[in-house]
């Protein structure tokens, strides 16, 4: 599978990849973005997402994880999903870091995103409100939920 740097702390891999995805998920992408070249439109998608991804990455100087970028239609599908998630059109990434008080100083900081904003809350070795994980997409205007 075709490699790059999308912008210069994340590469088209990580997207494809997700560090939450199981391994099926995984060979569903790859089949899914080889087909009619279906990688070009979406490396050319997932570029603002990163845009804004890049930002977060420079100001806290953290390693961000995505968990979970680009998902193929037939992976929604076989998870009893609708297949109209963001991330399927490559506009939406789901990313954690290591560091919690610094995912909530991300979090704060992404209120007046004008895309989709969500966070999964999780309770954590006894710690409530833990973000498990932030999910940003630029679907072009404000969207907000909870998982
Ligand atoms: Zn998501």
């Amino acid at each position: 599978m075709v490699n790059f740097q999308i912008t210069p702390n994340f590469t088209f891999h990580e997207f494809i990849f997700g560090t939450n995805l199981p391994l099926v998920a995984i060979e569903m992408n790859i089949k899914a973005l080889c087909d009619s070249k279906h990688y070009e439109t979406i490396a050319e998608s997932c570029r603002p997402v990163f845009c804004e991804l890049q930002r977060i990455r420079k100001k806290y100087n953290v390693p961000i994880y995505i968990t979970s970028g680009y998902r193929c239609y037939d992976w929604e599908l076989f998870r009893k999903r609708s297949g109209t998630s963001k991330h399927v059109e490559g506009i939406a990434v789901d990313f954690q870091c290591e560091d919690q008080l610094i995912m909530n100083k991300i979090w704060e900081d992404l209120q007046g995103w004008k895309g989709g904003l969500a966070a999964k809350f999780v309770t954590k070795k006894g710690v409530r409100n833990v973000i498990s994980f932030i999910h940003i997409d630029t679907r072009g205007e404000k969207a907000r939920w909870m998982y």
